[in-house]
């Protein structure tokens, strides 16, 4: 099978790799598309020490099964028997790994993944099953903050932003205002269902949902939220947090950090993504992965795509 293989920071390469074979309790997925992610972004631009290469990336996809079957893959692999597992709360698993970080991911024609995560979703897009993933982030992420239904405010309209607006217009949420300083960004953000975009946070709002993740953005989203209102946490561009304890304290704030997304969400994001229209995610043959990667480290993808999505039927 063709694969694009990580080798090292801004080494990748399509490579012709044997075809996994399933154990048992696993399945093949012969893989329709798969997401690039900013965090399959981060790692070949950089290296990080936690994934190790040659490693082939990849955690937001979908394919078939041998028997035909349309499946997402839940990326989260878990153990399956602690307390958490059964709970469906796999995403915080002490023991979990995250497939296209610690194994062979979906930048690949086949991939072998357990029974449990091969989650059944007929009637999908390719490019649909792409956005599950990203999908069931903000799922999750609105859960955390209290499931919030007006005054609202996204920092961020990358993909992860975009896939929230998305999961609140369709929740029904009013007055969802977005912030990017990139102007095609806050046009998708617009032509999604914003209410308001621009480059900066002004207003106080119920719940501000940080999908940045800098230091600045962290004091914004605080600044921006009014008393008794969430302050949620998604983006990780810095590790340090240095926000006010009297503003979280006195204005009786809740701060939630948000990771990734239960069983329940996921296949929440199934449903939902199934009226997503995303003109900000562009399909790229795969067999032009390697060369598309590059482009986007380089900065030289298209202002207006946010996402890319190699498509491997086409
Ligand atoms: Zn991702
Ligand atoms: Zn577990």
């Amino acid at each position: 099978m063709k694969a694009l293989v990580y080798r090292g920071a801004r080494e990748v390469a399509l490579e012709e790799r044997p075809d996994p074979l399933p154990l048992p309790g696993e399945l093949r997925v012969r893989v329709s598309a798969a997401g690039l992610c900013g965090s399959d972004l981060h790692v070949m631009a950089t290296g990080v020490s936690s994934v190790p290469p040659p490693l082939v990336l990849g955690h937001e996809f979908g394919g078939t099964l041998d028997d035909g079957r349309f499946v997402v893959v839940n990326p989260m692999l878990a153990c399956g028997q602690c307390a958490l597992c059964a709970r469906g709360l796999t995403h915080i698993c002490p023991q979990r790994r995250v497939l296209g970080f610690r194994q062979p991911g979906g930048f690949a024609q086949w991939v072998v993944v357990p029974r449990r995560n091969a989650v059944p979703a007929p009637g999908l897009t390719p490019l649909q099953a792409a956005l599950v993933e990203p999908v069931a982030n903000g799922v999750h992420a609105w859960q955390r903050a209290g499931r919030p239904l007006e005054n609202v405010a996204v920092i961020g309209a990358g993909s992860v932003g975009m896939s929230l607006l998305h999961v609140l217009v369709q929740r029904g949420v009013q007055g969802i205002d977005v912030v990017d300083p990139v102007p095609a960004r806050c046009e998708h953000a617009l032509a999604a269902g914003a209410r308001r975009v621009g480059p900066r946070l002004e207003g106080a709002y119920d719940a501000v949902f940080d999908a940045a993740g800098t230091e600045q953005t962290r004091r914004d989203a605080l600044a921006a939220t009014r008393p008794g209102g969430s302050v949620a946490l998604i983006g990780l561009h810095d590790d340090t947090l240095a926000l006010s304890a009297a503003s979280l304290i006195v204005g009786d704030r809740t701060l939630a950090g948000c990771f990734a997304y239960t069983e329940a969400e996921f296949a929440e994001a199934i449903e939902l993504v199934r009226s997503i229209d995303a003109p900000w995610a562009e399909a790229v043959p795969f067999a032009e992965a390697d060369r598309a990667v590059r482009d986007v480290l380089a900065g030289r993808a298209p202002a207006g795509r946010i996402k890319t999505v190699f498509r491997f039927d086409a």
